[in-house]
């Protein structure tokens, strides 16, 4: 199963697509193909036609001569036969008493109508005297020919004569009266003497220029073509316009819908999936896929990667986010999903198929690549990653369940110390309940009173007097019972509580204290956590006002881990409380194996010698060595110092012969409530 392939990918779809272009692409197909058709059939029909209205036009002249040439043999020759008035000749010219024949007629016509560069002709081919000269040409015995078949034929012909176009029309020129029957049949050199009415006796043509008639079609075809085309072109620029700007809005539309959907589903700077997309990956997955197909959630949390945020910045801190996406896709599989989950979080989802052991090296492998150095602005920035990994439907049934059980995994996995992994297991969720009602009983504890302050004497090593006590916190569970500090104290700090605790603790001893005694000093210890916020100044600077405890009588117990941090923030923070008066101590004084020149550093006033040092005393020669060196390291740097833990009077004398300053331990005192407090000098000697 390719868990690449779920994604929805963005859809190359064409720009022209749609009811509006292909609506638009019709019109403008329809108006290319129609004015292709008009621009070649127009011209041609145009001509056509007016070859048709010529051809009618030759037969309208052979029709009105024949008329005319009918009326004037009925009226005219006819009559001058009758009469014997007038004799028709072929050659009438300047002769009075003789008039044309009728053949004659159409031939003088044909001499007038030249003027008009139109011409008629009768031909036959019988040898009339008149036409004896006059050979048939193909046209003309061609259509004689057909007349002999069929008279009422219309023969044309167009010919191009000394560059001119010709219009040749012929008709069958027939006997149509008895008269011209008798005349043909009494004539002489009449080629037979049977003629009757009906007869073809010759062509009769009409030959006429039609230059005129066919340039002013063309003309008129000319412009008609140009219009469709003019007409087209700016149709179909018009269309092409309309497209663009359909398409470019339709490119915009997409471009902003897929800026919308790639951040809708992704991590904006580092390019990956972000949660959300995840999440959907994931429901996909559990509502759809067969359970033998399961795959493995990788919750991957970056161990310091804060410091690196808060020493170099943001920018860099963005870079090494960045190029720690790189290595996480480096690492994966071309089917897996790496996501950003916000911060400094990651997950992967391993595509199957994978075997356990494999994934085990394999995450074994992206540990060490992540721990390995990054090398971002000239700095060599050095961080690592914590791993939960949980099987999609072997420890889960959905993502949220999915997503609980590597964050179990996760957090085991940073319990157990940085730069591991660990799978789910079900006992990890009965752990984390289990702490989740642990919470719960702490901030119960804090609103139902349930916590209290013991205080243990901090005395002077030469008079036994107590100089100072220190507030210890203690908790009286109804369920539980007494419990102990070193174990609900550490929870406070991972869940943030120890803030609200811390300020409890500091105004309910700096109250106590300046009730019980005028002049006792109090001790309380700072969490490492309190000592991250300008608060802690705060908190400290109200509790010494509410409870009208000079500050010279309060002091903090801070641990050398504050030190370590050796950042800015932290010397300003000790400053402001040693400028309210309030004393700095070490506490657990030698077990930080930290660098010492913070004593110099910063703000200490005393230094409480760790309780191991004290115990080990006259048992093993290096742990007086210590002491010793420690005491002089103090007495130096003008701290006081304070042994904690001391139980025998051995380890009293021999802590006074070190010139240790002050004691705190059961051989003197348990801790207790206030009242319960022994403030007498410590009648208990060295032996
Ligand atoms: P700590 O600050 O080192 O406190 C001294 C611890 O040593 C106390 O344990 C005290 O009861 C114990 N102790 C004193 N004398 C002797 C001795 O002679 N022998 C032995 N074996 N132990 C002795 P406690 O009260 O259980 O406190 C444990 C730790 O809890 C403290 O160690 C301190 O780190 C933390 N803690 C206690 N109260 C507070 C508090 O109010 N705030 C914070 N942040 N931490 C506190
Ligand atoms: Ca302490
Ligand atoms: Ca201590």
């Amino acid at each position: 199963m390719s868990y690449a392939k779920n994604f929805l990918q963005f859809e190359k779809r064409s720009e022209l697509s749609g009811p509006f272009p292909a609506f638009a692409l019709c019109v403008l197909l329809l108006l290319i193909v129609g004015s292709a058709v008009i621009v070649w059939f127009v011209p041609q029909a145009m001509q056509r036609a007016a070859l048709e209205s010529a051809l009618k036009g030759n037969i309208d002249i052979i029709n009105q001569v024949k008329l005319m040439r009918g009326y004037y043999t009925e009226q005219v020759v006819s009559r001058a036969l009758a009469t014997k008035t007038l004799t028709p000749s072929m050659d009438h010219v300047g002769k009075p008493d003789e008039i044309p024949l009728p053949a004659t007629l159409v031939k003088d016509l044909s001499d007038l109508m030249a003027k008009h560069e139109t011409q008629l002709s009768l031909t036959s081919p019988y040898p009339w005297p008149q036409r004896a000269d006059r050979k048939m040409d193909a046209f003309e015995s061609a259509s004689w020919a057909i007349f002999q078949r069929n008279p009422d034929q219309i023969v044309s012909e167009r010919n191009v004569v000394d560059g001119r176009t010709v219009l040749r029309v012929a008709v069958s020129d027939r006997l149509t009266s008895q008269a011209c029957v008798d005349c043909h049949n009494s004539e002489a050199q009449s080629a037979k003497t049977d003629w009757k009415i009906g007869d073809v006796r010759a062509v009769f043509q009409v030959t006429r220029v039609i230059d005129d008639e066919l340039a002013s079609v063309q003309r008129g075809s000319r412009i008609i073509v140009f219009g469709v085309l003019a007409g087209a072109g700016i149709g179909s620029c018009a269309i092409l316009i309309m497209l663009a700007i359909f398409a470019r809005r339709t490119r915009d539309r997409r471009a902003a819908d897929h800026n919308a959907y790639y951040l809708a589903e992704h991590d904006v700077l580092t390019g990956l999936k972000n949660r959300s997309k995840l999440r959907e990956v994931l429901d996909r997955t559990f509502a759809g896929s067969e359970k033998q197909d399961y795959a493995a959630l990788l919750m991957i949390d970056l161990d310091g990667f804060k410091p690196v945020n808060d020493t170099h910045g943001h920018a860099t801190g963005d870079q090494l986010l960045v190029t720690v996406a790189e290595r996480l896709k480096s690492w994966a599989g071309p089917n897996d999903i790496v996501a950003r989950m916000g911060g400094d979080e990651f997950a992967i989802i391993k595509a199957p198929p994978f075997s356990v052991e494999n994934l085990d090296a394999e995450i074994g492998r992206l540990c060490t690549h992540l721990e390995m150095p990054f090398e971002i602005d000239g700095n060599n920035l050095q961080i690592g990653a914590s791993i939960g990994v949980a099987f999609l439907h072997q420890d889960a049934q959905n993502t949220s369940d999915l997503f609980i059980a590597t964050d179990l995994a996760l957090y085991s996995a940073k319990s157990e110390g940085k730069g591991r992994w660990r799978h789910f297991c079900p006992e990890m969720t009965a752990t984390a309940l289990r702490r989740m009602q642990y919470e719960a009983d702490i901030k119960t504890a804090l609103t139902e009173n349930q916590l209290h302050l013991h205080y243990q004497p901090i005395r002077n090593a030469e008079t036994g007097e107590v100089v100072k006590l220190e507030a210890l916190l203690r908790w009286q569970h109804p369920r539980r019972g007494s419990v102990p500090p070193s174990e609900f104290i550490p929870v406070a700090e991972e869940t943030g509580l120890i803030e609200a605790i811390g300020g409890w603790v500091l105004r309910r001893a700096c109250h106590e204290v300046a009730a019980y005694s005028d002049n006792v000093r109090v001790a309380v210890n700072l969490s490492t956590r309190q000592l991250t916020s300008e608060k802690v100044v705060e908190t400290l600077a109200a509790a010494l006002k509410e409870s009208q405890l000079a500050p010279h009588r309060l002091e903090v117990e801070i641990t050398e881990s504050v030190m370590l941090k050796n950042d800015h923030r932290t010397l300003h923070l000790l400053n402001e409380i040693r400028r309210l008066g309030v004393d700095i101590s070490i506490d657990d004084f030698g077990t930080g194996y930290s660098c010492l020149s913070y004593l110099q550093t910063y703000p200490i006033t005393g230094l409480k010698i760790d309780r191991s040092f004290v115990d080990s005393l006259g048992r093993t020669g290096s742990a007086t060595a210590i002491v010793g060196a420690i005491i002089s390291l103090a007495a130096a740097l003008k701290l006081k110092t304070v042994a904690e833990g001391v139980e025998t009077a051995m380890q009293v004398k021999e802590l006074r012969q070190l010139g240790c300053m002050a004691f705190q331990g059961f051989y003197f005192d348990r801790p207790k409530p206030i009242g319960q407090i022994d403030m007498h000098p410590a009648a208990k000697e060295a032996s």
